[in-house]
């Protein structure tokens, strides 16, 4: 378990997912770098915190809710939570709106399995189940919390706080996913990530140049 000092961000998960040299330029060099995707997440997050609670008939809405788990040692912010009647009881279900369209990995679904452990954590509820809301597909995925999947969540936090007790940041691995990286031009991987030279790299440029 971890204390109140030691909870690290909760967006965290997704990013060391993603390219753990990324997650380190974000929380171990504070350094951030908007993109066209980055910023229209927030402008989309700001407009689903700026409506109000809502309640309908057999569920109550909720935004902008505070979240922690010690045991993943996250705390964050829940973009909305649905609380649906079952029984006497009002169970909670988080949704978590995205840009873009579901993606063939498992970043967004980690982070809302994060949010679930933390919302267990925190009401003692058992919770199977949230959605994933995309803006580009206009629509719900839902997101099943299955052993796997807290599994993985659980993994990539001890690993999250591992790379932030180390404070190294590592160097880049270029792929394809650099290519929609917002920190392509601080990073550079297409010169620092490749196996070969800078010295090869500065070659193929003379090279293309003089084609
Ligand atoms: S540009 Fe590539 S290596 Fe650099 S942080 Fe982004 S994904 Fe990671």
């Amino acid at each position: 378990m971890y204390s109140d000092e030691k909870l690290l961000p909760l967006s965290g998960l997704q990013h060391i997912l993603y390219c753990v040299r990324q997650c380190a330029l974000i929380h171990i060099e504070q350094q951030w770098a908007d993109n066209f995707f980055t910023a229209k997440g927030i402008v989309m997050h700001e407009k689903v915190h700026n409506e109000k609670i809502e309640r309908k008939k057999d569920i109550v809405i909720e935004r902008d809710i505070y979240i922690r788990s010690h045991a993943l040692g996250l705390v964050g912010k829940s973009d909305v939570v649905e609380f649906h009647k079952s029984g006497a009881r009002l169970l909670p279900f988080p949704v978590e709106y995205k840009i873009g369209k579901p993606k063939e990995d498992n970043t967004d679904k980690v982070q809302l399995c994060a949010q679930c452990i933390c919302l267990e954590e925190m009401t003692g509820c058992n919770i199977p189940r949230g959605a994933i809301f995309y803006g580009k597909t206009r629509s719900r995925l839902n997101v099943e919390f299955d052993k796997e999947l807290r599994a993985q969540t659980t993994k990539l936090a001890g690993e999250f706080h591992e790379l932030i007790e180390s404070g190294v940041t590592p160097k880049p691995e270029y792929s394809k996913k650099c290519s929609n990286c917002s920190f392509n031009e601080i990073c550079l991987p297409e010169i620092f990530g490749r196996k070969s030279t800078v010295k090869q790299y500065l070659r193929d440029i003379v090279n293309e140049e003089t084609v």
